[in-house]
């Protein structure tokens, strides 16, 4: 006791470093160095760490120096050689020391199991003492050994009710002294005071860093459906889908794979190996993605990829994965269109609030997928034609105008072809109008055929069609219609067992060598066409060759 009343003086008197001189002071600073935040939480955030901006480090500091004062005080005021916190570990039954000062030369602290030893009696009550204690006595766990003489005290430290204490919820203040006499009512309730003090401090710090983890979720979800909400084709979603998810979720693989029927199609996935799988369709049986589309919810449970069954089956790419979340895409009661795959090969990634985040943003990319698939279709009706799939005059318009723009930018060329079935009048007449149909599909697949990408065939009239070929002079396009001509010819169509003979006539202009000018060009190739059927049809006639 004199010992420490001397050290006290002498550390407010010669300063901290004599006084540690003196004593051989222990504390928690000599332990730790300043550490990550996850180190220095005293609490468990579940796997939120990452959410915590490391500004509230401070918040975490001023924790631990409240707790070490509230020690101190317990320390100066029962002249304790050691007073020590210990809080349960987060993923043992540990007890890990937090916060700890002490006078002793045999004081040698270190994590120690939670349910055995003399603190292991602390399941069943909320403290111990221990008097008089003694080298036989049994045996304080921040000891090499027993002191010689001296009484304990050790008091539960908890935020949840006895008995039901989460890991990380709870801890344990030991106290010992050289005096063997029992703790007085006074003595205990300091020790009890400074206990509440503690969990004050800690319930304070734990609402301050969970409100971060909340606003900072808010923010990421914000941040996320921004991008979102300006996408408007199907690819944009998905990457911006990705992009919102990337803000939240430290993964390797992402990927959206939509339903079609007993299946479902990657419709986009990124990650290592991943680009061979992009439009693959896998079965939807056995498989992870198979029960998130049963049972309309994001598993697993624990967003751990279990071994059990596949994420995706026949798909080995996410084996590699230790934390993996499939998250359906549904809107309220609307039927399932598709998941969300996200993975990481780190365990623990996809923490419960990065889950929450996931979901929310899922409903959108599901509105969002919706709209851009109305979008597509109604693009599409707009410039397909509905009886052959191919352009329309409309997208013929479009595609010719561009072609032009371009070519007049880059002083290329391109060629027109019209061409226009021969008789066809007669072959509705004489076989019916949807005979007559099949043949404006049958000629309009042939130039889809013919036509290279880049290339544009549309149906511009009843019979008739067009086909714009970029970077083509005269005499390759003349190549292409005479190609064409005796595809058509050669189709080989039969009405009721007989061969009835289909064949076309075709019209060629060259930009720029007929005329730069758009419309002078169609007409041009109107006119070789007129000219074709003028000198027998089933022929290609070039403009500039008419004879
Ligand atoms: P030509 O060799 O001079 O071109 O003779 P033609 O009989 O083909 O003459 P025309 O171009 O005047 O005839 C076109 C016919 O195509 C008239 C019309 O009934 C028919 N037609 C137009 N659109 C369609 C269609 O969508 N389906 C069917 N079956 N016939 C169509
Ligand atoms: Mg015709
Ligand atoms: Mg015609």
């Amino acid at each position: 006791m004199i010992r420490l009343f001397f050290t006290e003086i002498a550390e407010i008197a010669m300063g901290n470093w004599f006084a540690k001189l003196l004593k051989r002071r222990k504390s928690t600073a000599d332990l730790t160095a300043e550490g990550s935040l996850s180190d220095l939480l005293p609490f468990n955030m579940e796997d939120e760490n990452d959410l915590i901006s490391t500004d509230r480090l401070h918040v975490v500091r001023q924790f631990r120096d409240n707790v070490e004062g509230q020690l101190k005080i317990i320390q100066l005021a029962l002249q304790a050689n050691s007073v020590v916190l210990y809080w349960s570990a987060f993923t043992s039954d540990q007890l890990v020391p937090y916060s700890f000062l002490s006078s002793s030369s045999t004081f040698d602290i270190k994590s120690i199991p939670a349910a055995t030893g003399i603190l292991g009696a602390l399941k069943r009550q909320s403290e111990i003492s221990l008097f008089p204690c003694h080298a036989e006595s049994p045996a304080i766990p921040y000891y090499r050994k027993n002191p010689d003489r001296g009484s304990f005290f050790a008091k539960v430290v908890a935020c949840s009710a006895a008995g039901q204490h989460a890991q990380g919820d709870f801890g344990v203040l030991c106290v010992d002294r050289h005096s063997d006499e029992d703790w007085t009512q006074n003595e205990k309730l300091l020790i009890e005071t400074a206990a509440e003090r503690i969990i004050s401090y800690l319930l304070l710090s734990r609402d301050l860093l969970f409100t971060d983890v909340e606003r900072r979720t808010l923010q990421l979800v914000f941040n996320g459906l921004q991008g979102l909400n300006s996408a408007l084709a199907l690819d944009s979603v998905y990457s911006a889908a990705e992009k919102a998810l990337e803000q939240i979720v430290e993964a390797d693989y992402f990927a959206v794979s939509l339903l079609e029927g007993d299946s479902h199609k990657l419709c986009y996935v990124t990650g290592d190996f991943s680009e061979g799988y992009i439009n693959k369709t896998f079965s939807l049986d056995d498989s992870l993605v198979g029960q998130v589309v049963k049972y309309r919810r994001a598993l697993p449970e624990n967003s751990t990829r279990s071994l059990l069954a596949p994420v995706v089956n026949g798909l080995k790419l996410f084996d590699t994965c230790q934390s993996v979340l499939v998250v359906p895409l549904l809107q309220e009661d609307g039927p399932v269109t598709g998941v969300l795959i996200i993975a990481s090969r780190k365990q623990k990634k996809i923490s419960r609030s990065c889950r929450e985040m996931m979901i929310v943003i899922a409903s959108q990319v599901a509105i969002k997928i919706e709209l851009a698939r109305s979008h597509h279709q109604i693009q599409q009706m707009t410039i397909t034609d509905p009886l052959t799939g191919i352009a329309n005059r409309r997208a013929f318009q479009r595609g010719f105008s561009a072609m032009s723009d371009r070519a007049r930018r880059r002083d290329g060329s391109f060629c027109l072809i019209i061409c226009d079935i021969d008789f066809f009048k007669l072959v509705n007449d004489t076989h019916g109008h949807s005979f007559g149909d099949v043949v404006i599909q049958r000629v309009s697949s042939l130039l889809n055929e013919i036509v290279r990408a880049g290339d544009l065939a549309a149906r511009i009239g009843g019979e008739e069609f067009a086909v714009l070929l970029e970077d083509t002079g005269l005499e390759g396009a003349f190549d292409v219609a005479e190609r064409l001509r005796k595809k058509v010819e050669s189709l080989g169509l039969f009405f009721e067992g007989k061969a009835v003979p289909i064949t076309i006539s075709l019209g060629v202009a060259a930009f720029p060598h007929d005329s730069d000018n758009q419309e002078k060009l169609f007409s041009y190739a109107d006119q070789a066409l007129y000219h074709a059927k003028e000198t027998g049809r089933n022929r290609s006639v070039c403009w500039s060759k008419r004879t």
